[in-house]
Order: structure tokens, then sequence, then C-alpha cells
């Protein structure tokens, strides 16, 4: 449930698919978002990168429509369910690691004013595509890391509370 702090209208990001059946509010500001220059995310999205807003699946609120769950293979091999329009078929979340559903990452392309939401870090840039230039000084890794390495305090927290939720 999102607490009444968590849901202020300033912070409120909306989103949806290209069709406008599905329109989703995320209640508060992401708790991390990820820039992936993997190669699987290249072929997901037929581009260079994707870009996905981690946030806890109880502040993603669907205003309207609902999505396909989509049984998808991942490259750490424990799969990703990704929620799809079921009319226009765009990517809107997924969630990774075959476990449960508590954490989404939101593709940020989807919210209607995606300049909101630069990525926090950078990740799997071994196989960037080499036209793209990362900013300087931005945070970026050849592969993976450990969020308690990265994150601040309050995403740490908020993200141990998140996982500490059992799926009932
Ligand atoms: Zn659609
Ligand atoms: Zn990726």
């Amino acid at each position: 449930m999102a607490t009444p702090d968590s849901v202020d209208p300033v912070r409120f990001l909306d989103g949806g698919c290209t069709c406008r059946h599905v329109r989703y509010r995320m209640t508060s500001a992401p708790m991390f978002v990820h820039c992936c220059h993997c190669r699987w995310c290249q072929r997901e999205t037929g581009s260079a990168f994707v870009l996905n807003a981690l946030i806890e699946s109880d502040r993603l609120l669907l205003l309207q429509g609902d999505v396909d769950v989509v049984d998808t293979p991942s490259n750490s091999g424990k799969g990703q369910k990704i929620s799809r329009c079921p009319h226009c078929r765009v990517a809107l979340w997924s969630v990774y690691g075959g476990g449960a559903d508590l954490i989404r990452f939101v593709r940020v392309g989807t919210f209607d004013e995606p300049d909101r939401l630069p990525p926090d870090i950078h990740i799997f840039t071994a196989s960037k595509q080499p036209w793209v230039v990362l900013p300087l000084g931005a945070l970026a890794v050849p592969e993976y890391y450990r969020s308690a390495d990265v994150w601040p305090r309050a995403g740490l927290e908020r993200r141990a509370a998140a996982l500490a939720k059992t799926a009932d």
C-alpha cells in the first residue's frame, strides 16, 4: 500500500503504452534508475540500451487497462516476466529473477515525461555500442554491481523493506 507520504502529486509519474489501453502511475520517485547496455536489452528493445526505473510494486498503480505477463528468458537464466499491453504489445515493466512481484523495472520510455528520470548508473557497459558516449563522470560498471555499494541509504532501506514482504 502506498502511504500518504509517498503519494505526492508533485512526484506523480504517469505513463502508458502506445495505444493508450494501459495507463499507470508511479506514486513516488523510483529507488534507482538503470541504463542497461547488455545485449539482451539491446535485442528486446531493438535499440542500443534500455532505461529502467526500479520501484516497489505497490507504488506502481494500474490506472486503466490490463497487462499480459509474458515469460521471457533473461541473461541471469532465472527469467523475467514482462508486462505488455495486450493490444499494442508495448513492454511497460519487468519483474526479474523468477521471484515474487516485489520490485518492478519500469521502462522509462513509456512515461509521459521520460526526461524526468535520467539514469543513476550505466550497467553492462562491456557491451555498450561504441557510438554511445557516456556523460563525463557518469557512474558506469562493465557488468552488474551490488546495490549496497552504490545506492543511497534511503533507496537501500526502501529496497530492504520491499524484499522483506512476502508474496501473499
Ligand atoms: Zn497498448
Ligand atoms: Zn540489460
